[in-house]
């Protein structure tokens, strides 16, 4: 039995990291989300000038003198070029208003009166005071983002404050998803009674977009090793990481190995040491890889959130590929306790202190569907030994890992 830690490394390490010689340039607008594929540095100072902070006057702060009056040279609207400043006068100008040569103060209009032409200086500046330096924000030739970032809103305005209009990305992960059983009917379609309907693909193409990547395919197969093949054979031609869902564990009608066997594919069948998640399986099927995810719907999730989203960050080319794990009050009215790790849908609640304290959803089991839009995270619970209400556990919040 493989420790849950070691699944989730020994999965990353697996997933082959994107191709430095294929990406794409892509426009700005159209970068949230996407990864850096090169270091970039940048090429403008920033400011590229000297600038005003504030509305107010420019002056040399050695004209200053207890109820000095200065006349005003000239105004200097925010894109206006400024004359140099003639020694003795002051320049009215605005936020953002380039600071004339000379300058080296400004003085906010609230400590100013302005008459005839003239500014009087109501209370004694700083020198240097409200100028934004040039290059005080960035230099141009230092780093401004390493190859392997996510990209999102906060990236793009960096990226425009240096004039880049595009950025070289990693292609868009294809992914794509198998669901398998001959139980199941799509959303929409009329159901037998003992039928049930299919959660796991609908589920499964959003988790996939809500990262990023892009769901090239969604298939469902059959209980029969012909279907399975097809699909298999499909999904992994067209995609980079294929994910299956379902018919890997050891009953009759668990095809999913022999279709793996029949496409030449090897097969690694870990048996990992978390509840929910049994076996989780990987496999290369021409090339790519594939991982086989439990089929009840809670467990999917919950196996795709802590052991695929690594796997396919790396992918992705992230350098971020374990997002952070949090420390939160459990909250229980009985000991609990598991003879593997347990990872407990919960919902955390705000404290007072800035804190959070989790409260398990009553029912654990793994086919409850309603507990997914519920929980807000997953509380990891140590291994043969009782965890008490109010143990400090670790706290895997879905905004963070399913990001
Ligand atoms: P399996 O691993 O195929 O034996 O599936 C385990 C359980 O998950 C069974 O109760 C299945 O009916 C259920 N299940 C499998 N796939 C799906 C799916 N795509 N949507 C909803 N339930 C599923
Ligand atoms: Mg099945």
């Amino acid at each position: 039995m493989l420790e849950f830690d070691q699944a989730q490394a020994q999965l990353a390490d697996a997933a082959p990291a994107p191709s430095s010689s294929r990406t794409e340039t892509v426009a700005l607008a159209e970068l949230p989300g996407r990864v850096l594929a090169v270091d970039l540095q940048a090429t403008l100072d920033l400011p590229p000038a000297d600038n005003s902070a504030m509305d107010g006057y420019a002056i040399r702060h050695a004209d200053f003198r207890p109820g000095v009056r200065l006349p005003i040279q000239q105004r200097v609207y925010a894109g206006d070029m400024p004359q140099p400043l003639a020694p003795g006068q002051a320049t009215r100008l605005f936020t953002g208003s380039l600071v004339p040569d000379g300058a080296d103060t400004i003085v906010i209009q609230e400590d100013t009166r302005e008459a005839d032409g003239h500014v009087e200086i109501l209370r004694e500046p700083t020198r240097g005071e409200f100028v934004r330096k040039r290059g005080e924000d960035t230099h141009a030739g230092r780093p401004l983002l390493p190859a392997g970032t996510l990209l999102q809103a906060a990236h793009v305005a960096l990226l425009a404050s240096q004039g880049l209009a595009q950025a070289p990305v990693y292609p868009r992960l294809k992914i794509g998803v198998l669901t398998t059983g001959d139980e199941l009917v799509p959303p929409g379609a009329e159901r037998q009674p003992q039928q049930i309907y299919n959660s796991n693909a609908g589920m499964l193409g959003a988790l996939v977009q809500g990262m990023g990547a892009e769901l090239r395919h969604a298939l469902h197969a059959r209980d029969n090793e012909a279907d399975l093949i097809d699909a298999l054979r499909t999904l992994a031609t067209d995609c980079d990481l294929v994910i299956s869902v379902g018919g890997v564990s050891v009953g009759e009608r668990d095809l999913v190995k022999p279709a793996i066997a029949a496409l030449g594919g090897d097969l690694a069948l870990w048996k990992v040491r978390m509840k929910p998640g049994k076996p989780v399986a990987l496999a290369n099927i021409l090339g790519k890889p594939l991982v086989c995810l439990p089929g009840n719907p809670v467990s999917s999730y919950a196996v795709f959130l802590l052991l695929v989203t690594p796997m396919l960050r790396r992918m992705q080319g992230r350098s971020e590929i374990y997002p952070p794990v949090g420390r939160a009050i459990l909250r229980t009215d009985r000991p609990l306790q598991d003879s593997r790790e347990e990872f407990v849908r919960v919902q955390a609640r705000p404290l007072p202190d800035g804190g959070a304290e989790l409260v398990p959803y009553g029912n654990q089991g793994s086919h409850v569907v309603s507990s997914l839009p519920w929980a807000t995270g997953l509380a990891r619970l140590p291994a043969g030994v009782p965890v008490h209400d109010g143990a400090v556990v670790p706290y895997y919040d879905l905004r963070h890992w399913l990001a």
